[in-house]
This record gives C-alpha cells, sequence and structure tokens, in this order.
C-alpha cells in the first residue's frame, strides 16, 4: 500500500505561528530558556521539521515554580471569588471555540490527527470542559458536621485549593489533556505549571497564547516546554509543588510517585491501557462493527483507552472480524490536514518502530494477520490499520499496551458471565471496557464485573466533562472530570469550635 503525501497549506495565522521562537511561558511574560537548547517539532505525517520548542532545564523550572507560587500565596487568582474565576474561564472556553479551526489545524500538523477530528473531538471537548468547570467555580464548598462527641460545638468543612499544581501530558491528545487538568484547578483556585510532551507541544503553546489574550493574572499559568528529564522530573521533585497531576505511560507514572515522595507532593496518575471490548451473539451487528473499529482505529490506536482487546462469541466471530476489516478498508489514510482523511500517521518513528516489533512477536506466537501489518510507504510515519486472530491472553500482543492501530481478536464460547468477566479483565490495566449486547440485564451485569475506571455500553470513547475519567489496578490513581476533578484539586480542611 502507497499514499500520497503532501504538506498541504496551512493557514496564514498558522504558518506565522510555527515560525515563531517558541519560548518558555513564565510570570505573565515569554521568555527564553537558560540553557539556550531547542528542540525540533516534526509533522509526523512528513517526518519534517515544522517548529521549534523550547528545551527547559531545572533553572527555569525554579522560576516556574517561584511565579506560580508567588501567584497562589498572595493572589489574586486564589482570593478571587468563585464567579471572577468562572467567569474568565467561560470567556476562556468561548475564545477557544471561536479560534477552533485555527486550533484544529496546529493540532492537526502536530499530531498527525485529521483535522475534521482535532477541530469537534479535541477542541470540542476541551471548549465544553472549560465551560463545565467555569459552572464549578462557584460551587465548591464544605459541609456542616454533626460530631459524634456529646458536647455544644459549631462544626464544619472547608473545602481549599490544593496550591500549586504541575500538570503534566503527553502527546496524543494536548488540549485535550491538559484541559482535564487546567479547567479544574483554575476552577478551585490553583496555579500551575504545565508541562507538555516534548513531541507536540505546540498547541498548549497556542492555548496559553489565548489565555494570556483573555486576561488570566500573571503567574497562574505557566508553560515549561521540554524533555521528560530534565524538565519534567525537576518539575516533579521540586517541593515549592504542592501536587502532579499527570497522564502518560505506566513507566513514567511509576517514576513519578516515586519522585513526589520527596515533599509528599499529592500525585494523581492517568496512565496506560489495553481495554476490552465484549461482543454477545445478539449484539446489533450494524452498530457494533463500526463501533468496534472505530474503538480501534481512531487516532491510530494511541488512545489511552482504545479497544485492543476483541472478546466475540464464536458464533458472530468470523462476521465481526470480516466487518471490521471492511470498516478498515474504508478508511482515508493521509495527512491530517487534508479534509478527506480519516486516519493519519503514528506520531513519530520510534513509535512505529515500536508497533511493528509488537506485531512481529505476535506473528512469531502464532497471531493470524487478517489485515494490515504494514507500515505505508516511507515517508511520514504511516501503518496499515491491522486485525490480528487467534490471539490469546500469554501473548505480548494482547498483554501489553502497543498504542498503534492493531486489535487483537479472541472467540470465545462460554456462556458464564462470571467466565467472559475474567477474560476481560485478564490484565495489569483497567481503564476502560465497553460491552456490546441488546440484553440490559447481560450489559449491566457485565458492567459490575469489569474492572475498569469506564464502562461503555453499544459504544467506545464516551467522554463528556460531567463523567469522572481514570483507572482501576495500573492504569492509574484518583479520577480526572466531573466533581471527582474539583475534589481531586482540593484539600479538605475540618474547623471545629467548641462552645
Ligand atoms: P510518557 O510517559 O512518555 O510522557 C508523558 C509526559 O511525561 C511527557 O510530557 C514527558 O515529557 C513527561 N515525562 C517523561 N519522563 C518524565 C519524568 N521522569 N518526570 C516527569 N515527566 C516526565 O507518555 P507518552 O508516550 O507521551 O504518552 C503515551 C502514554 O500516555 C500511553 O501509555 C497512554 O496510555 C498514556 N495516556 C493515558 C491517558 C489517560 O487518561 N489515562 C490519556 C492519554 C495517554
Amino acid at each position: 500500500m502507497n499514499i500520497n503525501v503532501k504538506t498541504p497549506a496551512v493557514s496564514a495565522s498558522t504558518e506565522a505561528f510555527l515560525k515563531r521562537a517558541h519560548k518558555l511561558y513564565i510570570n505573565g511574560e515569554w521568555v527564553d530558556g537558560v540553557s539556550g537548547e531547542t528542540i525540533d517539532v516534526l509533522d509526523p505525517a512528513t517526518g519534517r521539521v515544522i517548529s521549534t520548542s523550547t528545551a527547559a532545564v531545572a533553572a527555569d523550572v525554579d522560576k516556574a515554580v517561584a511565579a506560580a507560587r508567588e501567584a497562589f500565596d498572595k493572589g489574586p487568582w486564589s482570593k478571587m471569588t468563585g464567579i471572577q474565576r468562572g467567569k474568565l474561564i467561560s470567556k476562556l472556553a468561548s475564545r477557544l471555540e471561536e479560534l477552533a479551526d485555527e486550533l484544529a489545524e496546529i493540532e492537526a500538523i502536530d499530531c498527525g490527527k485529521p483535522v475534521t477530528y482535532a477541530k469537534y473531538v479535541d477542541v470540542g471537548l476541551t471548549a465544553n470542559i472549560y465551560h463545565y468547570m467555569a459552572g464549578w467555580a462557584s460551587k465548591v464548598s464544605g459541609e456542616t458536621v454533626s460530631l459524634a462527641n456529646p458536647g455544644d460545638y459549631h462544626a464544619f468543612t472547608l473545602r481549599e485549593p490544593v496550591g500549586v499544581v504541575a500538570a503534566i501530558t503527553p502527546w496524543n491528545f494536548p488540549l485535550v489533556l491538559t484541559a482535564y487538568k487546567l479547567a479544574p484547578l483554575l476552577a478551585v483556585g490553583c496555579t500551575c505549571i504545565i508541562k507538555p510532551s516534548e513531541l507536540t507541544p505546540l498547541s498548549t503553546l497556542r492555548f496559553v497564547e489565548i489565555l494570556e489574550e483573555v486576561g488570566f493574572p500573571a503567574g497562574v499559568v505557566n508553560v515549561i516546554t521540554g524533555y521528560g528529564s530534565p524538565a519534567g522530573s525537576a518539575l516533579v521533585e521540586h517541593h515549592g509543588v504542592d501536587k502532579v497531576a499527570f497522564t502518560g505511560s505506566v513507566t513514567t507514572g511509576r517514576k513519578i510517585a516515586a519522585a513526589a515522595t520527596g515533599n509528599l507532593k499529592r500525585v494523581t496518575l492517568e496512565l496506560g491501557g489495553k481495554s476490552p471490548m465484549v461482543v454477545f451473539p445478539d449484539a446489533d451487528l450494524d452498530r457494533a462493527i463500526p463501533g468496534l473499529a472505530g474503538a480501534i482505529f481512531f487516532h491510530q490506536g494511541q488512545v489511552c483507552t482504545a479497544g485492543t482487546r476483541l472478546y466475540v462469541h464464536k458464533s458472530i466471530h468470523d462476521r465481526v472480524v470480516e466487518g471490521i476489516a471492511a470498516e478498515s478498508r474504508k478508511l482515508k489514510i493521509g495527512h491530517g490536514l487534508e479534509l478527506d482523511t480519516t486516519m493519519g500517521p503514528l506520531i513519530s518513528s520510534a513509535q512505529l518502530q515500536k508497533v511493528m516489533g509488537f506485531l512481529d512477536q505476535g506473528k512469531s506466537e502464532g497471531a493470524e494477520t487478517v489485515i494490515g501489518g504494514g507500515r505505508i510507504g516511507d515517508v511520514g510515519f504511516f501503518m496499515e490499520p491491522t486485525v490480528l486472530t487467534n490471539t490469546h491472553d500469554g501473548m505480548s500482543v494482547v498483554r501489553e499496551e502497543i498504542f498503534g492501530p492493531v486489535l487483537c481478536v479472541q472467540a470465545y464460547e462460554d456462556d458464564d458471565l462470571d467466565a467472559i468477566a475474567a477474560k476481560a479483565n485478564e490484565t495489569i490495566f483497567g481503564l476502560a471496557a465497553s460491552i456490546w449486547t441488546r440484553d440490559l440485564s447481560v450489559a449491566h451485569k457485565m458492567a459490575k464485573r469489569i474492572k475498569a475506571g469506564s464502562v461503555w455500553i453499544n459504544a467506545h470513547n464516551v467522554f463528556d466533562p460531567a463523567l469522572p475519567f481514570g483507572g482501576f489496578k495500573q492504569s492509574g490513581w484518583g479520577r480526572e472530570e466531573g466533581a471527582e476533578a474539583i475534589r481531586t484539586f482540593t484539600e479538605v480542611k475540618s474547623v471545629c469550635a467548641v462552645l
């Protein structure tokens, strides 16, 4: 398979943005990094350099933390009323909506996303998260408590902002995953330092320009670009940081959990997944097949919740597998900026090699390739949507997070829900799962049996700012989104007056 990859023209505003010397944003100013080093940013569809970012070091992190610390300790942000903060967050959300085309273009060229998806999924969800959390800003409060001890007391709790937060994000959904952290932390009155991935820092930098334009006070949001080490690690180890909100791999999550022990900072971790999709014989296959294909091929499978393990009843196995293969043939693979593209490249050469390595191992262990399995062309980092059958739980392709467009299919014969759930739960991860059946009783019984933070019924990858999101087991610690996000960025203080 070969495709013709050209870089389509970008708008004048995006072209000017890409050419800008991207600096660090500290205390309301764009400043050079101490080391003077930069990092090339690539278009994954062509492998060409499209921009550069600053490689921050520990001395830059010190400045950013000092700015966030001062803004938190002295205000005005943490001392504003919830309504004042909420108004500014709402204004930001509306401005993001106005600039959706531009932001989507940047996200598409930096991450290799189809621009239409970037506009409606990435920018659309991001703006909604800020709109939703803007409402929470004025609704954060404690409660009165009736004490167990005899006597006259007036006791109540206060819910106070946790302080300075380091928000560290991966490369696959930069705008959305920053919003997961920023929207609630800003709502409750925290200040922060964002550290985007060195692979895809661009939309975060443009986002912060917008945030500055909207009128957020200096020091409330700071941005440090750079590598995981030294920039990310310096942030996580810093004693001026009160909490780390991290999204990324399990490997980095473990390092962060260990590094945070220095000052026992609070930590939330949104990590990897290997999400099962369970299809029952009575499922509406006209609806399920496109849903299952979308669950694995959306953003080339580089989604933490991607439906990577398909458990399908033996009686419908062949029909479902053929259906998913047919769906994959309909994908238009190309540059994300082409309007008809529905599947872009993987993020990097390293990621492509990693996925290919998994495929080689899977095949050597007996997996059969129904469709795909290869790289596409030699420009950029494209690969074919791939379906493997004859897989089993002992294979690395079934056990480990591949983070590519690779579906592993297993047929089951059992009718016992506990046995089916045990297969779905046979993983160190517990981020998400989907259940496909017309029988609502079966669906809800299965939802209870599956060990995952999100369970979808007759759908996959349904995200909403009001729904808590996070993982069981090694998929992470804590929850983002919904009311849970407000709890995670606040400390509870008990106040008790003896009358
Ligand atoms: P990664 O862990 O390599 O990097 C994530 C971020 O951490 C980057 O900004 C990186 O620079 C930084 N980092 C790296 N080492 C660090 C260190 N020692 N200290 C501090 N920061 C450090 O992850 P990635 O490859 O960018 O992203 C892919 C992973 O993210 C996958 O495992 C995926 O499942 C996961 N992910 C999870 C969710 C979720 O919500 N659960 C969402 C998206 C992605």
